[in-house]
């Protein structure tokens, strides 16, 4: 069952393709592991979070003795905010969402002001109608994962790369978990993809406005900017299952999402094309349980990862 408040949360939002989960997502999947991080990592993951430039503005105004989780919260938001900072450049082709040029796989830390837009997906292709498929093209969020889990222990790196390293991370996790990150639809309608459900349309009765798919599952239980909004309702959703949680590879992860996303998101009243379709009760009830699920999963190996890394 999704508690009431998750309910009257779940409003329209819009998004960009690189989005994923909103910031209220983001700050739950945050607030799921912060609570799941031992003494020791909370120290080091604290440590390294103040060498963010912006770590000053998210724990001003903060009580001392939060500050640690505030500034965890607001740190799996920076990868999106940096997309809407005149000091960062988009990067990449087609709007920023595909990788070109050797400096879109360069890890060099905060001193590297692109967007890197395409590290915040991986676009699996299927097709429901035997289109040509088209594989994920690379740096994507498994490569990038898999780089900066590594980054974290290795005795070679500075503080302030782990620092840039881990800020992404936090927000890579969440973002795999979303069904819609792991997936690219191919169709009549797509002959290249539908870039995650963006060239999907979708409304509510008696659908006046529209939206697109992966919008709404980025903002299926609700839209906030608020961290203690967050925190609140992140404890409202059921724990993950803790076998599912002890699997630490990423690569199985986003083979997860790419199932769910055949499974839970294009299924009726989604068709092949691009609709618009009209989303019924039942679809969205069944889009806000496996959001909650994919992002208790998210939070829990989020502090698995982190432990582990810092033990
Ligand atoms: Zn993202």
């Amino acid at each position: 069952m999704i508690p009431p408040l998750l309910i009257i949360l779940a409003v329209i939002g819009s998004s960009s393709h690189a989005a994923a989960w909103n910031d209220l997502g983001h700050m739950m999947v945050s607030a799921i592991a912060y609570e799941q991080l031992t003494p020791e990592t909370r120290q080091k993951v604290t440590t390294l979070l103040k060498l963010n430039p912006k770590h000053a503005t998210w724990v001003a105004n903060v009580p001392e003795d939060e500050k640690p989780r505030i500034a965890f919260l607001r740190a799996s938001r920076w990868a999106d905010d940096i997309k809407l900072d005149p000091a960062y450049e988009q990067d990449g082709s087609q709007n920023g969402n595909r990788p070109s040029g050797r400096e879109s796989a360069r890890n060099v830390g905060y001193e590297d002001r692109l967007q890197h837009k395409y590290w915040h997906f991986i676009d699996l292709p299927f097709s429901p109608d035997r289109t040509a498929l088209v594989g994920p093209s690379s740096p994507n969020a498994q490569t990038q994962i898999a780089l900066f889990r590594h980054t974290l222990t290795s005795t070679a790196s500075s503080d302030s790369l782990k620092s840039y390293d881990l800020v992404w991370l936090i927000h890579l996790v969440a973002d795999v978990h979303q069904p819609l990150h792991a997936v690219s639809r191919f169709d009549k309608a797509h002959m290249n993809g539908d870039d995650g459900g963006n060239g999907v349309m979708v409304c509510s009765p008696p659908c006046t406005a529209k939206e697109r798919l992966h919008a709404f599952w980025d903002t299926v239980l609700g839209v906030s900017m608020d961290t203690t909004t967050a925190i609140e309702t992140a404890k409202q959703l059921p724990a993950a299952d803790p076998q599912l949680a002890a699997i630490s590879d990423e690569r199985v992860w986003i083979q997860e999402s790419f199932e769910a996303a055949q499974m839970h998101v294009y299924v009726s009243p989604i068709g092949i094309g691009v609709g618009p379709f009209e989303l019924t009760d039942s679809y969205k009830a069944a889009a806000q349980h496996v959001a909650g699920q994919r992002m208790a999963l998210a939070g829990t190996r989020l502090a698995n990862m982190l432990n582990d890394a810092f033990r």
